[in-house]
C-alpha cells in the first residue's frame, strides 16, 4: 500500500532524495565517455534536480558490446525459464519496496500529481514486471502438423540485444511495458529515457542486478534523441528497436532501421481519441467526469488523452456544461500535494508548443468555454489550465494534430453513423471511445471504428492482459498481454527427416 504522506512530507523526503545519475552500463553506473552532463530540470518549479550524463554514441557501442556479450554467453538467454521468472519477480518485488522512492522520483522528474504516481504509475511497473515473469515459464512452442516422414519444430527465440527508447509521460511504465516482455523472452536490453525523465530508469537498473539480471543484460542511456537515440537506431549490432514516442520520431526509427541492419521496430505512436458521446449513454453526470478525467489526466500528456469528445446535437449544450465542472475542479496545483489532480507540463517547450495550439484553434474560429491561460508563473514552474474548446470542426488543426496537453475540442454529430465518420477521420488510431446503452449500437459501431483499443462506456479500462497499440500511424506492434513476448522472439524452425 502506497504511504499517505503530507505536502510537507514529501518535500522533506525530496531534500533527503539521492538521484542516480549516470549510465549504467555492464552492472555499474558510469559517467559518459564524454563527461559531459545535462541538467535534469524539474518542471514544478523550473530547477535543476541534477546533472544528469549525457551519453553519446561511444557510450551506445559500449552498452550494445556488453548487452551482446551477455546475450551470447547464454546467462540470461539460456537460464531455466522458471529461473528467469524467479529473478522477475524478485526484480518486481524490489521495485514495491521502494515505491516511494519511485512516485517522488516520477513527480519531481516529469510533474505529475504524486498521488497519481503512487495510485497508477508505480503499481503498473510492478504489475507489467511481475506479470511478465509468472508467464514466461508458462509458455510451450509448437510441433507443425507435417507429414509422419519429418518432426518439426517451431520454437521462439530472444532476438538478441533491444533497444528500448520511450518518452517522459509515463517514465518508467513506458519503459517497463517494453523491459519486462524483451527481458521475460531472454533478451538483452538498452534503455534510452527521455531527456526530460531519466531518474527513475537510471534508479531502476542496479534494482534488476541486485535481484540477479545478471551484467550487461540491463543497462540505461540517459541523453538526447538526435545522439544517443539515433545511435542507438542505427547500430549494426542491435536487434530491435521498440519505441514509444512521438509518430515523427517512429518514423525515424524506420529510417535508421533501413539504413542500417534492418532492425526489427515496434512503434507506439500518438493519438488523438475521440469519445463518443451518444444522446442515449447512461448517466451523464458519470460520463462527463470521466470525458474531464480522460483529457485532464496527466495534463492531457497521454497517447490516449481522450482529446476530441464528439457529443450527439440533442445533448450537446447540457453535456458540455457537465464536463466544464469537471474542468473546473481539476485545476492545476503542486504535484507535490496529494490533494493535487493535475500538475505541471512536462517543461518550457512543451508548455510554448501548448499554448500555442490554444492561440491555433482561436484563429481557427473556435470557441474558448473553459480555460486557456498559463498559470502559477510565480512558481518557476510549467502549468496550463484545463482548456475547453467548443464549436471545433473536424478539418481544423486542433482536430488533427496532437496537442499533448490539457486541451480538449469539441464536435457535434447528428447520428451514429456521422460520428463513426468523424471519429475515423484522422491519422491516428491509438484508441476511441464511446458511450451508449445500445448494446447493438456499440457493437456496429465498436466494428467500424479504425482503433487499436474501443472502449465502451469506459475511458481507460484496459490491463496488463489485453493488447495496447495502434492502427494507422499511431504505430504497430502490441504493448502488454502476451502477445507483447512473441515482438521480442522470432520463430525458428527446425525440420527433421524422420528415416
Ligand atoms: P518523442 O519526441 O518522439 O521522443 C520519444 C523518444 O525518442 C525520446 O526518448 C526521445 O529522446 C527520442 N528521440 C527524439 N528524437 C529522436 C531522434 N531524432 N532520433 C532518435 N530518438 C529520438 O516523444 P515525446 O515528446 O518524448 O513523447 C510524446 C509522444 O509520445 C506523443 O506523441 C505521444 O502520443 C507518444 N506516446 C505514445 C504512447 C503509446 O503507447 N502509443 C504512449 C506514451 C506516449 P529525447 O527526449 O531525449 O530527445
Ligand atoms: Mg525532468
Amino acid at each position: 500500500m502506497p504511504t499517505a504522506l503530507s505536502r510537507e512530507e514529501w518535500k522533506s523526503r525530496t531534500s533527503r532524495l539521492i538521484y542516480h545519475n549516470k549510465a549504467f552500463i555492464n552492472g555499474k553506473y558510469v559517467d559518459a565517455a564524454s563527461g559531459e552532463t545535462f541538467d535534469c530540470i524539474s518542471p514544478i518549479d523550473g530547477r535543476s534536480l541534477t546533472r544528469v550524463a549525457r551519453c553519446d554514441s561511444e557510450d551506445v557501442d559500449r552498452a550494445v558490446r556488453a548487452a551482446r556479450r551477455a546475450f551470447d554467453s547464454g546467462v540470461w538467454a539460456d537460464m531455466a525459464p522458471n529461473q528467469r521468472k524467479k529473478v522477475l519477480l524478485k526484480f518486481a518485488e524490489l521495485i514495491e519496496k521502494h515505491e516511494d522512492e519511485f512516485a517522488l522520483l516520477e513527480t519531481l522528474d516529469m510533474g505529475k500529481p504524486i498521488s497519481f504516481s503512487q495510485s497508477i504509475d508505480v503499481p503498473a511497473v510492478v504489475k507489467t514486471v511481475s506479470w511478465y515473469g509468472e508467464a514466461i515459464d508458462k509458455m510451450y512452442d509448437e510441433i507443425a502438423p507435417t507429414p509422419k516422414d519429418a518432426l518439426a519444430l517451431i520454437t521462439r527465440e530472444p532476438l538478441g540485444v533491444v533497444g528500448v527508447v520511450v518518452p517522459w509521460n509515463f517514465p518508467l511504465l513506458m519503459a517497463a511495458w517494453k523491459f519486462g516482455p524483451a527481458l521475460a523472452a531472454g533478451n538483452s536490453v538498452i534503455v534510452k529515457p527521455a531527456e526530460q525523465s531519466p531518474l527513475s530508469a537510471l534508479r531502476v537498473a542496479e534494482l534488476a542486478v541486485e535481484a540477479g539480471v545478471p551484467d550487461g543484460v540491463f543497462n540505461v542511456l540517459p541523453g538526447f534523441g538526435e545522439t544517443a537515440g539515433q545511435a542507438l537506431g542505427m547500430h549494426m549490432d542491435v536487434d530491435m528497436i521498440a519505441f514509444t514516442g512521438s509518430t515523427e520520431v517512429g518514423k525515424l526509427f524506420m529510417q535508421y532501421s533501413g539504413k542500417s541492419n534492418l532492425k526489427h521496430v515496434s512503434l507506439e505512436c500518438g493519438g488523438k481519441t475521440p469519445n463518443i458521446v451518444l444522446s442515449d449513454a447512461p448517466d451523464l453526470d458519470a460520463v462527463a467526469k470521466e470525458a474531464g478525467m480522460a483529457i485532464f489526466f496527466n495534463s492531457g500528456q497521454v497517447c490516449v488523452a481522450a482529446s476530441r469528445l464528439l457529443v450527439q446535437e440533442d445533448i450537446h449544450d447540457a453535456f458540455i456544461d457537465k464536463v466544464k465542472s469537471v474542468g473546473r475542479i481539476m485545476a492545476p496545483g503542486d504535484p507535490l500535494d496529494p490533494e493535487t489532480m493535475m500538475g505541471t507540463m512536462v517543461d518550457d517547450t512543451q508548455t510554448k508548443r501548448v499554448m500555442g495550439y490554444i492561440e491555433t484553434g482561436k484563429s481557427e474560429g473556435a470557441a474558448v468555454v473553459l480555460g486557456g491561460n498559463r498559470v502559477m508563473e510565480e512558481s518557476g514552474g510549467y502549468y496550463i489550465e484545463p482548456t475547453i474548446f467548443d464549436g471545433v470542426n473536424n478539418d481544423m488543426r486542433i482536430a488533427q494534430e496532437e496537442i499533448f496537453g490539457p486541451v480538449l475540442s469539441t464536435i457535434t454529430f447528428r447520428d451514429p453513423e456521422e460520428a463513426v465518420k468523424i471519429a475515423n477521420d484522422t491519422v491516428y488510431g491509438l484508441q476511441a471511445i464511446l458511450w451508449t446503452n445500445d448494446i447493438n449500437k456499440a457493437h456496429k459501431m465498436a466494428r467500424a471504428l479504425k482503433a487499436g483499443t474501443v472502449n465502451v462506456n469506459n475511458t481507460d479500462g484496459g490491463d496488463i492482459t489485453v493488447p495496447f497499440g495502434g492502427y494507422k500511424q499511431s504505430g504497430f506492434g502490441r504493448d502488454k498481454s502476451l502477445h507483447a513476448l512473441g515482438k521480442y522472439s522470432q520463430l525458428k524452425t527446425t525440420y527433421i527427416k524422420l528415416s
